[in-house]
């Protein structure tokens, strides 16, 4: 069913700046029922904010289509079982998490250009200000053993650019940071971000990756494409955090097609998230079972590049682990059983020394 008013991406929305498109987001439930019969989601937006900016909704072409489902409020939402911070990330009210030795995650901003409906930040996503970050930049001078910094949020490419080139400047001036990671994903909410201007602040300096976040091959489109090619141009590598979102993109088609689509716009598949346990994304949760089965059937189905780690965070800050489909089916006397992807068997005998 189409939507009441969708929205169209025409030659003037095209000459819009990011500024511009981010303030004509939907913002409020008078907003959002201009588009599509929405009762009963005021409630839901009460809680959860919501953010659509006109970029993102156009790629919307029918009520709980995959750009839906994550960005329009689900009554579901309000039906959870599971708490807001299962990994402790609060257990300070400190802009960063120093959880292992050599990397340390930095909050800068709690804004997005979506407010997506599966974050694991959803807690304070379009809530809370984050603390300025001075404290952080502190902590990593007098913390030697920190090497990379990931900048995280919301989003770093919400902030203003000339901000994001003083932060970026501090902490290149930190001689044992070696490499700067930014989470953003802007790459696939909004790609309009990817200016001249900023793409002349992220380039030239030390080691700096973007990390994005696609979940859907509907969400690459020749805008997205464009934004990638501009940084990749300038060396920056890109990767993609993908999130297992159950009615979105469980699927080993619709997942096979995204990575391959990704690699083609150059950027690396690098993690698959299995859903996290957050308070207000109940519906979108999966089974591991599920997810070791799209990943056994991807592999020799697709190049190994368009393949990322399935990964799972353990509860109560334990960090991340990778998730793998079983293929040594059995070890005796030196030689082990193996399944191919195919379900083949094969004998593999181990060195005796
Ligand atoms: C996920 C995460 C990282 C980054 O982990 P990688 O495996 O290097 O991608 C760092 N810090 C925190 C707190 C995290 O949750
Ligand atoms: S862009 Fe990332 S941090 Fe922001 S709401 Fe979406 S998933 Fe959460």
């Amino acid at each position: 069913m189409a939507l009441l008013r969708p929205l169209n991406f025409n030659e003037k929305m095209k000459m819009k700046s990011w500024r511009d498109l981010m303030a004509e987001s939907i913002t409020s439930y008078n907003d959002l029922s201009f588009h599509m019969d929405s009762k009963g989601l005021e409630a839901v937006i009460k809680n959860y904010p919501i953010l659509i900016n006109p970029y993102y909704f156009s790629l919307i072409k029918d009520y709980n289509d995959p750009v839906f489902k994550q960005s329009v409020p689900d009554l579901l939402e309000l039906q959870t079982k599971c708490i807001s911070d299962p990994f402790v990330e609060d257990k300070t009210d400190s802009s960063f998490i120093h959880r292992y030795p050599d990397r340390i995650l930095i909050k800068t901003s709690a804004r997005c250009a979506v407010n997506c409906r599966h974050c694991m930040r959803k807690r304070e996503i379009g809530k809370k200000e984050i603390p300025l970050l001075d404290d952080a930049i502190d902590y990593i001078k007098s913390e030697k053993t920190i090497s990379e910094v990931i900048l995280s949020g919301g989003d770093p490419l919400m902030l203003d650019t000339r901000y994001l080139n003083e932060l970026l400047n501090e902490l290149d001036n930190i001689n044992h940071v070696s490499t700067i990671r930014i989470h953003s994903r802007v790459l696939c909410t909004l790609p309009q971000r990817i200016t001249d201007n900023l793409v002349n602040v992220l380039s030239g300096r030390k080691s700096l990756y973007i990390i994005t976040h696609f979940n859907h091959p509907n969400e690459i489109t020749e805008y997205s494409e464009e934004a990638c090619g501009k940084l990749i141009n300038k060396g920056i590598p890109l990767g993609c955090q993908t999130v297992l979102l159950r009615g979105i993109n469980n699927n080993h088609i619709v997942m096979g097609e995204l990575f391959k689509e990704l690699v083609r716009i150059k950027v690396k598949p690098y993690y698959l998230h299995h859903p996290d346990p957050i308070k207000g994304t109940d519906h979108f949760r999966v089974n591991i079972s599920e997810g070791l089965e799209i990943m056994k059937r991807l592999r020799g189905k697709l190049s190994g590049l368009c393949i990322p780690q399935y990964m799972l965070e353990l509860p109560d800050g334990g960090g991340k682990i990778p998730l793998l489909p079983e293929y040594i089916k059995k070890r005796e006397d030196g030689v082990l059983k193996i399944e191919n992807y195919n379900g083949e068997i094969y004998y593999y005998k181990e060195p005796s020394n």
